[in-house]
């Protein structure tokens, strides 16, 4: 018999949970011979979800629960309930159903003999998804896969099952800007890979807007490639290069034809283009130096308000109480 662990991030999620709870409980009954516990983690939810959390955990003794102070990502709720879970395994799974609860006996069937040390999931179709949104995702999984050494499937999910080897690996990595695609790559592990047909949340709205998607692969490129910064650089060599041919050109064009290149226009457009490299260059640059300034500092992940531990026993000393978990 196993234990297993199932890590929810939850952030505003009230109307899903009810559904989610229902569908993970006919899933471990299908399952009864091992053991679970459920980690649900509140993102700084703004709506009922921890008061459905704290319910749900007073009918059903499986049920642990976190709550931050405020909302942290998706990524630091994924962190923080690894951190807690006690399980032989571990599987990540969204609250809102889009990682189907079903899919757990298959997956488990897999690493229970020790064949494979996680199971992994893809979406094969992107329908019910603004068309947008899958060309740039698309576009992205090309780029990271060139300009990195991570091999990231498109469609690859969070939703996985990973031994307690693999998640202690993933909680050796630290880093603040998290973007654990690659980090499930990274540690390595032999994974299987498991396809499944996209589905739409079952209610309540995606808390990713495009602006953020865009920020999370700016991490995800930031963080396993160092690429662009060799852009930069190459950039720069061909503008020297260029450059300096074109003043060759000039010098010979006023000695021997004594015809100097007139007109000023040309000259502005020269300067406003190299600028305008020159700035996005920098750019690149300024996105590391802030990566590794954030690093620098060694924040915390994440900040706990509350748990169901401190329910339990409220006269724990907080640093006590922190290292429990
Ligand atoms: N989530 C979270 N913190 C956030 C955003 C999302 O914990 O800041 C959780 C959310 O509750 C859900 C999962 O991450 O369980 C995936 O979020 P969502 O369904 O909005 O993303 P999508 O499936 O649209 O990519
Ligand atoms: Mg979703």
């Amino acid at each position: 018999m196993h234990e297993l662990s199932l890590i929810i991030p939850c952030y505003n999620e009230e109307q899903a949970l009810p559904f989610l709870y229902k569908a993970i409980c006919e899933v471990t009954d299908i399952m009864s011979e091992q053991k679970f516990e459920f980690i649900f983690v509140n993102d700084g939810s703004e709506d009922k979800t921890l008061d459905i959390i704290k319910n749900l955990s007073v009918k059903d003794k499986r049920i642990r629960y976190i709550s931050f102070s405020r909302n942290f990502g998706k990524e630091a709720a994924m962190y923080a309930g690894l951190e807690a879970a006690n399980g032989d395994f571990m599987v990540i799974m969204d609250a809102d159903m889009q990682d189907p609860p079903n899919l757990l006996p298959e997956m488990y069937g897999y690493v229970k003999k020790g064949e494979y040390d996680s199971v992994a999931t893809r979406r094969v179709t992107r329908e019910g998804e603004p068309p947008i949104r899958s060309f740039f995702a698309k576009q992205f999984y090309k780029i990271i896969n060139k300009i990195s050494s991570l091999d990231i499937v498109d469609g690859a999910r969070d939703f996985r099952l990973m031994s307690c080897q693999m998640a202690e690996a993933i909680l050796s990595m630290k880093e603040y800007n998290r973007f654990s695609k690659g980090i499930y790559g990274w540690v390595g592990f032999k994974t299987k890979w498991l396809p499944f047909k996209n589905i739409e949340r079952v209610a309540g709205e995606t808390k990713w807007s495009f602006w953020k998607l865009f920020l999370y692969s700016l991490e995800g490129i930031v963080g396993f490639s160092t690429t662009p910064l060799a852009i930069a650089s190459i950039l720069g060599l061909i503008f020297c290069i260029v450059s300096f041919s074109f003043i060759v050109y000039i010098i010979v064009k006023t000695i021997i034809f004594n015809n100097p290149v007139a007109g000023w226009p040309s000259l502005a457009c020269i300067i406003l283009f190299i600028s305008g490299i020159q700035l996005f260059c920098m750019g690149i640059i300024g996105q590391y130096l802030s990566k590794t300034y954030l690093e620098t500092k060694g924040r915390p992940i994440y900040i706990i308000k509350e748990t169901e531990r401190m329910n339990s026993s409220k006269k724990m000393k907080r640093k006590k109480y922190i290292k429990s978990i």
